[in-house]
């Protein structure tokens, strides 16, 4: 019996791997025209300013406007990216789209508005991408403070590579903010948001949603906190979704947060009805 279900085991899980890697093709043969046929849009979710409870910044987050399927989630679609190069493109394309909406909105809705972008680990060994970047933003006419903040996961760090410290100086030397994403769920450590001078560190949305529960992890959130501002690094924590959540990381002296409380990640069109009517809930 062991044996025979064993063996049906076996065949399950290669069943599944089999359907798995089929996905897999599936998405990247789609992904290869997903750019060029104008599938891919960005989203932008608002930052709040917890002192003021205004928006003072967003980040933008990619969608998949996949004609067939339901909509794919950049957690899936993302790592194929990565994988397959085709997010060196992808990249650029979030990078001019964002620049642009940016520049629009500090000129007609706020002028010292910010957006982020995420920017993945695989794109910091592109110099050609990097040097492309940088050309842009310094031929901008409001250098050298273009509102442009970049999202770096901690995996990047530990590749302890020194180009990845020189791109990072470059940037900020052309007024790009650095910020930390995801904080807690990796192994990075203060002293590296020190070592790599990063402007912001954003405590990950699996730490937020338990300050209230969990008395451990809002002790650990709130030393977080306070060493990161003995840093001079600004806080965001991402993922509130209560008002106790919220109430907590104010009193801890969290500067921003983001998440569905205020509101997910909406079309253009619908984050500019925020930027003029403020949040409703
Ligand atoms: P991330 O950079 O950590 O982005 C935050 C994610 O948390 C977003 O998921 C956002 O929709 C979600 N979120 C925000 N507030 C809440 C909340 O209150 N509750 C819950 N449950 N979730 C919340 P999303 O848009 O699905 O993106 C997932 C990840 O995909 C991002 O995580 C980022 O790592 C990656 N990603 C998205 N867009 C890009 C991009 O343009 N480039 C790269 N390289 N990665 C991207
Ligand atoms: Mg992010
Ligand atoms: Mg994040
Ligand atoms: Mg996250």
């Amino acid at each position: 019996y062991a044996k025979a279900q064993g063996k049906g085991r076996f065949c399950y899980f290669t069943k599944t791997m089999q359907e798995n890697a089929n996905y897999r093709a599936s998405i990247l043969n789609d992904l290869r025209t997903a750019l060029p046929s104008n599938q891919l849009e960005l989203y932008y979710q608002p930052i709040i300013s917890l002192r003021t409870n205004t928006v003072i910044k967003a980040e933008a987050l990619l969608r998949w406007n996949h004609p067939q399927r339901d909509i794919i989630s950049p957690l899936q679609f993302i790592p194929i990216a990565e994988e397959s190069g085709l997010i060196i493109d992808i990249g650029d394309w979030v990078f001019q789209q964002a620049l642009a909406q940016l520049k629009h909105w500090r000129q007609h809705f706020q002028a010292d508005f910010q957006v982020s972008i995420n920017k993945s680990p695989v794109q910091f060994k592109s110099l050609s991408q990097h040097a492309d970047w940088m050309d842009t933003l310094s031929r901008e006419s409001n250098y050298p403070e273009p509102g442009l903040v970049v999202e770096i996961t901690e995996s990047l760090l530990l590749q302890e590579d020194p180009n990845i410290m020189l791109q990072f100086k470059q940037m900020q030397h052309n007024g790009v903010k650095l910020s930390l994403d995801d904080f807690g769920t990796g192994y990075s450590s203060l002293s590296y948001l020190n070592k790599f001078g990063f402007d912001f560190l954003k405590i990950d949305k699996s730490f937020t949603q338990e300050i209230v529960e969990n008395s451990d992890k809002r002790e650990l959130c709130n030393a977080i906190i306070v060493m990161a501002h003995a840093l001079g690094i600004e806080v965001v924590a991402e993922g509130i979704e209560t008002l106790a959540q919220q109430d907590l990381l104010s009193e801890m002296g969290c500067d921003y947060g983001q998440g569905y409380l205020y509101s997910k990640p909406v079309p253009v069109k619908k984050f500019e009805q925020i930027l003029k009517n403020g949040l409703v809930n």
